[in-house]
């Protein structure tokens, strides 16, 4: 049995080196590592084993229920589903679409993601899971009917426990396109008998995060001559302009496309800012509704309002940003929470049908959930994100015990 020895020799060695790699750079970097060694002859017997003994510890440190890899080579689809938890009811979350530089990075992304979904449909009150897909490839030039099709297709294999919707690379016409295979899907285009794009919704719940602010700072939730700036005037920051500036807010904004600009300019009278100053402007309300990481160590010291609020995710860089921003004085409304506006309307699809004023009407509870995450923060002398945290941990606790109870 000479080469069972020496197998079991290399197999060993490879665990010292995976312990000492991981000792010195953390689980997030060893696969880093892994590409540095590719070329030595520790590499294949280093890979597979580490790729065996990753999975499963990556699933296990938020406790993910599932996660399911799909791979069709006709239509050249590579996807992961993931399914954060179901306590609450099936997992929604979109379909993003992105050039992943590894599958590791796209595995990393999709367990993020879905575990937000989460703790977002727990806080505001969804009773929906948390779940995300992520489908690795170029959305300008990779994505076809026959590719979404397919993933239509494993979506309608998990028999509902995962419904999809439109996110990064994807939009309400290619979740037409899914439904051709499943009925598991939200966001669907008008034309295809949905409701379309969610963002008035998203855009009506930052505003309602925006009002609690203000009450919780002022004592009065009005938006006349308030100033609020907004990163990013798209789909959502567009409608929370208007929705602030309907309301006697006065705007100040800043993008990087002219015609977002000059929309916002004509229709609203905003006053328009260059990129990076829109940091420092002297508001009552920053309003990040272009991408996430905008809080964080160069940013803070700028900020000049007196509390943020808008569609953008993840927009702490690192937790550490919500206790910084408690001690500046600044409220942060958490994202998850401020932006569900989009995920009340999904589930409003998912339920039957969209009537956009009992969506609006739903989607207005985020102001009484807002100043209940700061009330908590308060009396906890805690972070309004850790507090966000809590409250959705604490809804799922209380439904997960409930189960216990045999009702068949
Ligand atoms: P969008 O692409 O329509 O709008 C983003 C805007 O930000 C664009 O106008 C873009 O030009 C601008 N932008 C990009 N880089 C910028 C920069 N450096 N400075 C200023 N502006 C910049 O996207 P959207 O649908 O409005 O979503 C905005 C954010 O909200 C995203 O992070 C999204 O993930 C999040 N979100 C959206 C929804 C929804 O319902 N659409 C729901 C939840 C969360």
């Amino acid at each position: 049995m000479p080469n069972s020895k020496t197998v079991e020799v290399h197999l060993d060695g490879a665990t010292i080196i995976s312990h000492i790699v991981r000792s010195i750079i953390g689980l997030q970097q060893e696969f880093v590592a892994l590409n540095l060694l590719r070329n030595t002859t520790f590499y294949p017997i280093l890979n597979t084993r580490m790729i065996m003994m990753e999975i499963f510890p990556q699933l296990g440190k938020y406790n993910h229920q599932q996660v399911v890899f799909c791979n069709d080579n006709s239509s050249g689809l590579k996807a992961v589903i993931a399914i954060h938890d179901t306590t609450l009811g099936p997992a929604l979350g979109g379909v993003r679409m992105w050039p992943y530089a590894s599958e590791e990075e796209a595995l990393e992304d999709v367990l993020r993601l879905s575990r937000g979904m989460t703790y977002k449909a727990s806080v505001s009150g969804c009773n929906l899971g948390g779940g995300k897909s992520v489908i690795i490839g170029d959305p300008k030039t990779q994505k076809t009917d026959t590719l979404l099709r397919a993933m239509g297709r494993f979506i309608h294999s998990l028999g509902g426990k995962y419904i999809c919707g439109q996110d990064i690379g994807t939009n309400s016409h290619d979740m037409a396109i899914i439904k051709q295979e499943t009925p598991f899907v939200s966001c669907v285009h008008e034309k295809a008998g949905g409701p379309g794009d969610p963002s008035f919704a998203t855009a009506w719940g930052v505003k309602a995060g925006t009002q609690a602010i203000l009450k919780a700072v002022y004592g009065s939730d009005s938006l006349t001559d308030r100033r609020i700036a907004i990163q990013g005037v798209g789909n959502v920051g567009y409608f929370v302009a208007k929705y602030c500036h309907e309301e006697g807010a006065k705007i100040t904004a800043s993008d990087i496309s002219e015609e977002a600009l000059k929309r916002a300019s004509d229709e609203f009278r905003a006053e328009i800012v260059d990129q990076d100053d829109i940091y420092s402007v002297d508001c009552d309300v920053f309003s990040p509704c272009a991408f996430g990481a905008v809080v964080n160590d160069e940013t803070i010291p700028k900020f000049k309002c007196k509390g943020i609020a808008g569609s953008a995710n993840n927009v702490l860089a690192e937790d550490r940003h919500g206790v910084a921003l408690q001690k500046r004085g600044i409220l942060y409304g958490p994202d998850y929470l401020v932006n569900s506006g989009g995920l009340i309307h999904c589930q409003e699809e998912v339920l039957g049908e969209v009537v956009k004023e009992r969506v609006l009407e739903k989607v207005s509870r985020i102001y009484d959930q807002t100043l209940q995450v700061f009330k908590k923060a308060e009396e906890g002398g805690i972070s309004t994100a850790e507090a966000s945290d809590r409250i959705a941990e604490e809804r799922i606790k209380s439904i997960s015990e409930i189960k216990r109870i045999w009702a068949e």
